[in-house]
């Protein structure tokens, strides 16, 4: 999911005059009805649903635009990893289930509350492998504001045709799949999808296209194969009147000849067609950095859907009106790729590390400019970024945390931040080698947490790193500077850093000359020559202020 300052703004002014309007001058019932919104996703594992692997997903599903309404079969695949006497998923209470069938055998359920239970007269051991159908149907819940409050889009183009997509970032594919709506349970087996929508419609779905068929009673059923693990959150489909632009994708090296489709609404497609020329080169310089693009066997697509954007895996969605940002790219084209890499193959297993797929994807754009208009035109980039950083509370709880909890402005702005300050003290080619193992294997096709890429950072850098995240991570405000000695006259200047122990490097400009200050146990000194200027320049360089009242040493 993407932020631009001009949606911020928006989201902002949604969610206050919402808010305002529901509870005037009442925050915490605002809050309240904020967090009825959504079905949030994530936070601790019930020892139920930690008790099996989910292990591949069979989706049959018929979307019904005219009366805003699905019926569908969910047939879900699990192994149990621990002894279990009921199967517990989650659905959203908005849609009914009629039947539940335990390996092609009726069975018993309960469906209350949003979440849907099945006892297991038996009883499961470890190991044992079962699928359980669900036949449902209903309304789905409707996004307030799409990709901020989830829920289906109902959209209609300017024609009048349907235009449908699903926003999940937060509430989880609960809100119309049966599912375990954690983010560390991937499908290991990947995803079949069969989806039916009215004749004159496309319907598209993550996955390779196995063909469309026409049925009698005038729909038609597309059906897709997902062929890696793929987060339940970023499962979706796209329906509209669309017409496909087609480019050809090269490879990282040059070596490949693959299409890649840009699905468009018709009235759209000149600016869609521009936009796209893009991708090509993007995509291939994504992959350069790191690693070939991890669906190779599925497909490269996007679509434009009725929201913002969304990284769903193989079919991301795009609807940022074709412009070109003030950097001269189209940042959500590029944040959206990234998060191929960085969302989808490389998923968190725990939404309290939000930050690595929404900075890393951050990240990346900045790195896709560094590569195209060069490192200064990356620095520029990050710095006018950073008056988005609002240091209003950590990025990371050390705690299992729901993605409503863990979302937060600074996951993008912020977290792409602490990735520069960790490059300006490990270096270039260390940083471009952990991005580089960090998105293949065993990291790809995974679930990660923050630990696993504090330890790769060690590894790759071969220096103890312990210092570094705490400080980044766990605190809201970013470290803090201060000179501790200078007289005018002398020809030393002295640091420290707010933390003992914080051991970051100080950018120092002494004259016409950058100088990096070591500063090891949190401090450090600077040999300057007599009344030369000097001062801290962390623009384009590290996140960091200097302590109040010593904003500039001489
Ligand atoms: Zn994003």
């Amino acid at each position: 999911m993407p932020l631009r300052p001009r949606h911020v703004a928006l989201a902002l002014a949604i969610a206050l005059a919402v808010g305002a309007a529901v509870a005037l001058l009442v925050p915490l019932v605002r809050q309240l009805w904020w967090q009825s919104q959504i079905l949030d996703s994530g936070g601790d594992l019930s020892p139920a649903q930690a008790a099996y692997d989910v292990r591949r997903f069979d989706l049959e599903v018929t979307v019904d635009p005219a009366r805003r309404a699905i019926a569908a079969r969910a047939g879900v695949t699990v192994v149990a990893v621990a002894p279990l006497d009921e199967l517990v998923l989650d659905l959203d209470r908005r849609l009914r289930v009629a039947r539940v069938a335990l390996d092609g055998r009726p069975a018993r359920f309960r469906h209350r509350g949003g979440r849907l239970r099945v006892p297991l007269a038996a009883g499961w051991a470890p190991g044992e492998r079962h699928t359980l159908d669900v036949d449902y149907a209903g309304r789905p819940k409707v996004s307030g504001a799409p990709p901020w409050l989830d829920g289906f889009v109902w959209e209609t183009t300017a024609s009048g045709a349907p235009w449908i997509a699903l926003s999940t970032q937060v509430d989880g594919a609960d809100l119309w799949l049966p599912v375990k709506d954690h983010p560390s349970d991937e499908p290991d087996e990947g995803a079949t999808i069969a989806l039916t929508v009215p004749a004159g419609l496309v319907g598209l779905s993550n996955g390779r296209s196995l063909g469309a068929t026409a049925n009698a009673d005038g729909t038609v059923t597309s059906r897709w194969r997902v062929h890696y693990p793929i987060n339940a959150y970023l499962l979706t489909f796209n329906v509209a009147p669309y017409v496909a632009l087609e480019e050809r994708y090269r490879g990282a090296d040059g070596a490949l000849d693959l299409p890649m489709t840009f699905w468009t609404l018709p009235e759209h497609a000149r600016e869609a067609r521009a936009m796209w020329r893009q991708a090509p080169a993007v995509l291939a310089e994504l992959a350069r950095r790191f690693g070939e693009f991890p669906f190779l066997d599925d497909k490269i697509a996007m679509v434009e859907a009725p929201l913002l954007g969304m990284e769903h895996q193989t079919l991301i969605a795009y609807g940022d009106d074709f412009v070109v940002d003030p950097s001269g790219i189209d940042e959500t084209l590029v944040h959206e790729l990234a998060h191929e890499w960085w969302g989808n193959a490389v998923s968190v297993a725990d939404w309290d590390d939000f930050w690595i797929q929404e900075g890393f994807a951050t990240y990346a754009e900045a790195l896709y400019l560094e590569s195209r208009d060069g490192a200064a035109a990356a620095r520029a980039y990050l710095e006018a970024k950073r008056p988005e950083i609002a240091n209003r509370r950590a990025l990371v709880a050390g705690r299992p945390r729901t993605a409503g909890e863990a979302y937060d402005v600074d996951i993008y702005v912020k977290g792409a931040w602490v990735l520069h300050s960790l490059r300006w003290q490990i270096g270039d080619a260390a940083t471009a080698e952990l991005l580089r193992r960090f998105a293949a294997p065993p990291y790809r096709y995974a679930v990660v947490s923050q630990a696993q890429l504090a330890a790769l950072a060690e590894e790759v850098a071969g220096v103890e790193l312990d210092w570094f995240w705490p400080r980044y991570l766990r605190r809201a405000e970013p470290p803090r500077y201060r000179p501790t000695r200078s007289a005018a006259g002398r020809d030393e200047i002295c640091f420290a850093w707010d933390t003992p122990g914080f051991a970051l490097d100080l950018p120092v400009r002494v004259g016409a000359e950058l100088v990096r200050v070591a500063m090891p146990a949190g401090a450090g000194c600077l040999a300057v020559p007599a009344g030369a200027p000097v001062e801290v320049e962390t623009a384009g360089r590290i996140l960091a202020e200097p302590e109040p009242a010593a904003a500039r040493a001489d």
